[in-house]
C-alpha cells in the first residue's frame, strides 16, 4: 500500500486534512487499547514510537503480558503469528500483511510435514523464523539465544531435525560437534548479502575493531566474528564492549538503538558486495511503515487469524522451549525431555 491510497489522511489537496501521523497514532493507540510493538530491524521512526522494541519472542511474551486488546506488531508476518499463539484474546495487526520473512518461505509446511514423516526417529527443533502452520508440525521452537542451550540437553545418540536456517542450524552443528543434525536449506536473504571480501577490507581499515554478527550469516561471514548472538545479545555486546568502534553483521537498523545506548562510539554495518550495507535492509521488514501503522490502527486491519487447531498445536513448542530455556532467557529449564512426545505429522 503507498500514500496514494490514504488521499484523505496524507494529501495537501483542498479540503483534504494533513495529520501530524505520530500524535494520530498515538491518539489511536489510547482508543484502541492498543500496545506498539517494534522489531530492532523496523526503521527508527517505528521504533521510536513503539512500547517496546526488541527481538521476536520477548516482544509477543511483553506484549501478553499487557491488559491492551489490541497488537501493532511492526515487524513480520510469523513474529505477529506467534504474538496471536500466545495471546488468542487479543486482535493482533501487522501493518502490512506481506511482510514476509525467506526463512519462512523456504519452509512450507506440507514439505515440513513429509520431511519430518520421513525421518520419524529425528527430534525436531524448529527455528522461530517459521509460519504457526511448520510450528504446529515441530517438537521444539527454538531462537538463535537458545538453540545451543536446548539442543546440550538433548540425548547425544538422539538425531535431530533442524530448520529452516541452514546457517544458525550449521552453526550449531560446528559448535556442538553433533553430527547427527540433518539442516533444512533455508536462508536469510539479508545475512547471505554480506560479503567476505568487503568484511577483511573493513576490518583493515579499523584495526582492533570487533566484529559482532548474528548466526544467520553464512559461515565465512562468521569466522571472522568476535561475538555471535542473537539481536539482543548483538546490541549488549555493542554497548558493552570496551572497542570504540564496532563492525555490526547483522540488519543495519539494529544500530538505531545502539546508537541511542552509545553515542559515544562508532557502528559500523558489515558491508555487502557493493561495499555498503544497503543491500542487507530486510525488504520485509521496509514494508511497514508510519502511513500503514496508522492505517492498521485506524481500520484494525490487516488482522493475523489462525485457526484454533493450528495456534494450539504451534502453542506446544513454544511451550517445550519455554521448559528448556533458562530463567535468565525467560524460561522454566526443567531440561526434561520425558513428555516431549513428537508433534502430529498430519496437516
Ligand atoms: S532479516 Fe532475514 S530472517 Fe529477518 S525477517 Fe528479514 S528475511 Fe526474515
Amino acid at each position: 500500500m503507498t500514500k496514494a491510497e490514504f488521499p484523505s489522511a496524507f494529501s495537501n489537496a483542498p479540503g483534504q486534512r494533513n495529520i501530524d501521523l505520530a500524535s494520530e497514532i498515538e491518539r489511536l493507540r489510547k482508543e484502541r487499547n492498543a500496545v506498539i510493538l517494534a522489531h530492532y530491524y523496523q526503521a527508527p521512526e517505528i521504533q521510536d514510537i513503539a512500547d517496546f522494541v526488541g527481538d521476536s519472542l520477548d516482544l509477543s511474551r511483553k506484549a501478553a503480558a499487557t491488559d491492551a486488546d489490541v497488537i501493532a506488531f511492526c515487524g513480520v508476518r510469523f513474529m505477529a503469528e506467534v504474538a496471536k499463539v500466545l495471546s488468542p484474546d487479543k486482535t493482533v495487526i501487522l501493518p502490512d500483511m506481506n511482510a514476509g520473512c525467506s526463512l519462512e518461505d523456504s519452509c512450507p509446511p506440507e514439505e515440513f510435514a513429509a520431511f519430518r514423516a520421513a525421518h520419524p526417529d529425528h527430534i525436531s527443533l524448529t527455528y522461530i523464523n517459521c509460519s504457526a502452520a511448520v510450528k504446529a508440525h515441530t517438537d521444539i521452537i527454538v531462537t538463535s539465544s537458545n538453540a545451543e542451550y536446548i539442543i546440550s540437553q538433548i540425548p547425544e545418540d538422539k538425531p535431530i531435525l533442524f530448520a529452516p536456517d541452514q546457517h544458525l542450524g550449521g552453526y550449531i552443528k560446528r559448535k556442538t560437534g553433533r553430527d547427527n543434525m540433518l539442516l533444512w536449506e533455508g536462508s536469510c536473504i539479508v545475512h547471505e548479502q554480506f560479503s567476505e571480501k568487503e568484511l577483511l577490507k573493513l576490518k583493515a581499515q579499523y584495526p582492533g575493531a570487533p566484529v559482532a554478527a548474528h548466526p544467520e550469516c553464512p559461515a565465512h561471514i562468521l569466522d571472522h566474528a568476535d561475538h555471535v548472538g542473537s539481536t539482543s545479545s548483538i546490541l549488549t555486546f555493542a554497548s558493552t564492549s570496551g572497542a570504540d568502534v564496532i563492525i555490526v553483521a547483522t540488519e543495519p537498523h539494529i544500530m538505531h538503538q545502539m546508537e541511542k545506548a552509545r553515542p559515544d562510539k562508532t557502528f559500523i554495518g558489515a558491508p555487502g558486495a557493493d561495499g555498503n550495507c544497503n543491500c542487507n535492509m530486510c525488504p520485509f521488514m521496509a514494508l511497514n511503515t508510519m502511513e500503514k501503522l496508522y492505517a492498521s490502527l485506524r481500520d484494525l486491519s490487516p488482522r493475523i487469524e489462525l485457526p484454533e487447531d493450528i495456534r494450539l498445536r504451534a502453542l506446544k513448542p513454544l511451550e517445550r522451549m519455554l521448559e528448556m530455556s533458562p530463567p535468565s532467557n525467560g524460561g522454566r529449564n526443567t531440561g526434561d525431555l520425558s513428555n516431549i512426545a513428537p508433534a502430529q505429522l498430519e496437516v
